[in-house]
């Protein structure tokens, strides 16, 4: 009697030391081994600058997702990057999609990086894609381009993944939808080869590829991340991603004049959403410096206005959220 409760400790234990053993080898440094990790990949080290979107999300189950690199990821050669599975683009304007980049990090100044490197006609975010053999994941009419792109790259045109809104798909542990975006998402001819791209720089028209979107990550360990791309207040907000998904993370873009300005993006977070934590984005601005933050700047405004607790994405510095939104390392 007593030799079988033994046996069968022995074989419980024996069935968990595995499963340990694997949560600490894709915590990658950090303590919170069931955090979801969020590293901010901008043009300058410990600050929040001016072209700033880039954020890579970390499952507990090692899954690793890009969200908006822009112009401030190094390619897909980038040592930042480390292994990504998928690559979000929330819409298909230049400073998200990528029409140029940064060759290295800490090139430039803060408040005008240096983002000298051209990638039309393909994207600093398909390029990373396919040199990754990451899946990208998009709404809208935007899932066919990134599939020729990808194919024009080597890559596997097959990796590009539609989700429209209401729907959702999973890449590892990580459930991905899309939510509606108030903005506009015409595709510059820069990306268009041939005589397409030159006639709509002509005539000053943009290709058609369906409404921009946000995103709505739900990570495996419960934590609900809302990423908002470029919008103005929408109702699916509070429809969607607070009634909806419940979301505990945000990150919202603060700029002004092309989304929600400070005092608008505040109001979406505590009146609409209302979330555990925020992560201010797209600041279009040097945001900090020695990663302080300067004042008279819109992210110092946000701060000022937002009652939720907010946290700065400082490049390179990562940030661990448990399910709850909370922040539980680095912040
Ligand atoms: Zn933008």
């Amino acid at each position: 009697m007593q030799m079988t409760f033994a046996a069968t400790l022995m074989a419980a234990a024996t069935a968990v030391v595995p499963a340990a053993a694997q949560d600490t080898g894709s915590a990658a440094g950090t303590a919170a081994g069931t955090g979801v990790k969020v590293t901010p990949l901008g043009s300058h080290d410990g600050e929040f600058c001016a072209r700033d979107r880039a954020l890579v999300f970390e499952d507990p189950d090692g899954t690793r997702i890009l969200y908006d690199a822009g112009r401030t990821v190094a390619g897909a050669e980038d040592a930042r990057l480390g292994d990504i599975d998928a690559v979000l683009v929330s819409h298909v304007h230049g400073d998200h999609l990528g029409d140029q980049r940064i060759e290295q990090v800490n090139a430039g100044t803060c408040a005008q990086p240096d983002t000298g490197v051209s990638t039309t006609p393909n994207s600093n975010s398909a390029e990373i894609a396919a040199g990754k053999n990451a899946k990208v994941v998009v709404g809208s009419e935007m899932a066919q381009f990134f599939a020729g792109k990808l194919k024009a790259l080597g890559g596997n045109p097959d990796d590009s993944l539609l989700v429209r809104f209401g729907g959702s798909r999973m890449v590892g542990g990580v459930a991905i939808t899309t939510v509606p975006a108030v903005h506009s998402n015409g595709l510059s001819g820069d990306f268009v080869d041939g005589p397409l791209g030159e006639h709509l720089k002509t005539a000053g028209l943009n290709a058609y590829v369906g409404p921009p979107t946000g995103y709505v990550l739900t990570f495996s360990n419960g934590l609900v991340a809302y990423l908002s791309g470029d919008t103005g207040v929408t109702a699916e907000q509070d429809t969607v991603v607070s009634k909806q998904y419940g979301a505990k993370l945000v990150v919202i873009n603060i700029g002004d004049v092309f989304t929600t300005g400070p005092s608008e993006a505040a109001h979406v977070v505590d009146a609409i959403v209302k979330p555990t934590s925020v992560i201010p984005s797209h600041a279009n601005e040097m945001a900090t410096e020695n990663g302080e933050v300067v004042a008279g700047s819109k992210t110092e405004a946000f701060l000022q206005a937002v009652e939720t607790t907010a946290h700065l994405p400082l490049s390179g510095r990562t940030m661990t959220f448990d399910e709850s939104g909370a922040c539980t390392d680095g912040c």
